[in-house]
């Protein structure tokens, strides 16, 4: 049992993402996980609306992936990867070069999202570093998000991620507006021109343009235009300038494509995988590279890649990540997605019309719900954990990305919970407060 005496624990010593030590919101003690659905400490069962943060894409307690992690445990569960090397790494390079936008074949195995993303800027600065030019700027669209190190945060959206904190400590980088364009709209080509304009301006201290290709997530969950991918690939091109893909969130199916660069038919020079990579069992990410990229750095002044963490390429995480990968080779995912979609854009459009509500979104297995007002954070959770779903909206986004398995009952269940929520004005913060 998780005592009240666990839970003042918690309160006091466990510091929780993004929440106040001092006055922290409550959190719902977990006892168990299985399929689409989480079971709280006090029995109550929940259906997972946010495959823990894009992750358990195969849904919970997955056997294969059980059997996968237990298989490898015996073998070894870690082995340093300086000068040694496993059978788990290997076979999920296979796997993953086999799905990866062709073109990418220089893997490096990293530990968190955010640590493939440090690697994925790391990469381009030190391509650039053999050159008669400093290239060592980025260039980013607004609204992003790629990660909480030092290196991502200063490419994320400079006003979510508050770089007014770190001013003076955090490279300064440039920035384009957040893409108007919705994915499902009528192609703009004037939404190009801040773009082109900056490539124009700043091509020649430009060592890479980094982006979450097609969905902006945690910066705002918005879907921009594919032909807007395709133009920064052809400015990256024409300035000779790479390109960064941050598929940690979007990766292995999430928006209906394995990849959400397939939706514009690029490939990007550097590309992040993390999230979904193990099926959400344990942490692994990668930055996917090329043939010159990984040439450039290994020719560059350092004469090799500058980095290598503990735990780079875990056999745990590589077992587990492999057999992720073997599901989704099977192809089911598919099918899964569009279903997903279709329910989600029936199930959620009719919200379009409520008072409480500004826009709705469906793009593959993510359906989001903008609203007028911010949640009131503790009041909505609560109220979704009373409805028996785990939603975990932020700002005024009340979203679903749901493991890839559930059902249309559980889908169902998720939606009514949300249609719910927008008729309780008191689960939002009131107009003259924010
Ligand atoms: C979550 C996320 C990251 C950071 O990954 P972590 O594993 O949390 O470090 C980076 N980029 C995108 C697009 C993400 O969604």
């Amino acid at each position: 049992m998780f005592s009240t005496e666990d839970s003042e624990f918690d309160r006091h010593h466990l510091w929780h993402p993004y929440t106040s030590m001092l006055n922290p919101l409550p959190c719902y003690p977990v006892a168990s996980a299985q399929g689409c659905c989480i079971t709280l400490e006090t029995g109550q069962q929940l259906v997972e609306g946010m495959s823990s943060w894009w992750a358990a894409i195969h849904g919970y307690n997955h056997p294969d992936l059980n059997r996968a992690l237990s298989e490898q445990m015996v073998k070894m569960s870690h082995v340093m990867f300086g000068g040694l090397t496993h059978r788990p790494a290997v076979a999920l390079g296979r796997q993953l070069l086999a799905i990866v936008p062709q073109g990418l074949s220089k893997i490096f195995l990293a530990d968190s999202g955010s640590v493939s993303v440090e690697v994925a800027m790391k990469m381009a600065m030190q391509f650039w570093s053999g050159g008669q030019q400093r290239k060592q700027k980025f260039l980013t669209l607004r609204g992003g998000y790629h990660g909480d190190t030092y290196a991502a945060m200063s490419v994320c959206d400079p006003d979510n991620s508050m770089h007014s904190l770190w001013k003076g400590y955090l490279p300064e980088h440039l920035f384009v507006p957040v893409p108007q364009c919705a994915f499902d709209h009528p192609w703009q080509e004037s939404e190009a021109d801040a773009l082109r304009a900056a490539f124009a301006e700043h091509h020649h201290s430009l060592a890479a343009v980094i982006v979450e290709p097609i969905v902006q997530g945690a910066g705002g969950m918005r879907f921009y235009h594919p032909q807007l991918l395709k133009r920064i690939r052809e400015l990256c091109d024409r300035y000779d300038v790479l390109l960064i893909a941050d598929e940690i969130a979007t990766g292995f199916g999430r928006t209906g494509k394995m990849f959400a660069c397939e939706h514009a038919k690029i490939t990007p020079d550097i590309l992040c995988v993390g999230k979904g990579l193990t099926g959400g069992t344990m942490t692994l990410a990668a930055t996917i590279t090329t043939d010159r990229v990984a040439k450039g750095i290994s020719n560059s002044p350092a004469g090799c890649f500058m980095h290598g963490p503990t735990f780079m390429g875990n056999p745990l995480a590589c077992a587990v990540a492999t057999e992720s990968l073997k599901i989704l080779a099977k192809g089911d995912w598919s099918q899964q997605v569009t279903r997903i979609e279709q329910q989600l854009k029936t199930g959620l459009y009719p919200l379009r019309e409520h008072k409480n509500v500004n826009d709705v979104r469906v793009l593959g297995a993510i359906g989001v719900v903008e609203c007028h007002r911010p949640v009131a954070m503790a009041e909505i959770q609560a109220f979704f954990v009373n409805q028996g779903v785990w939603i975990r909206p932020f700002g005024k986004l009340i979203y679903l990305m749901p493991p890839y398995v559930i059902s249309e009952e559980q889908l169902a269940k998720l939606m009514a919970a949300i249609f719910n929520a927008v008729e309780q004005d008191a689960l939002f913060i009131p107009p003259d407060s924010f």
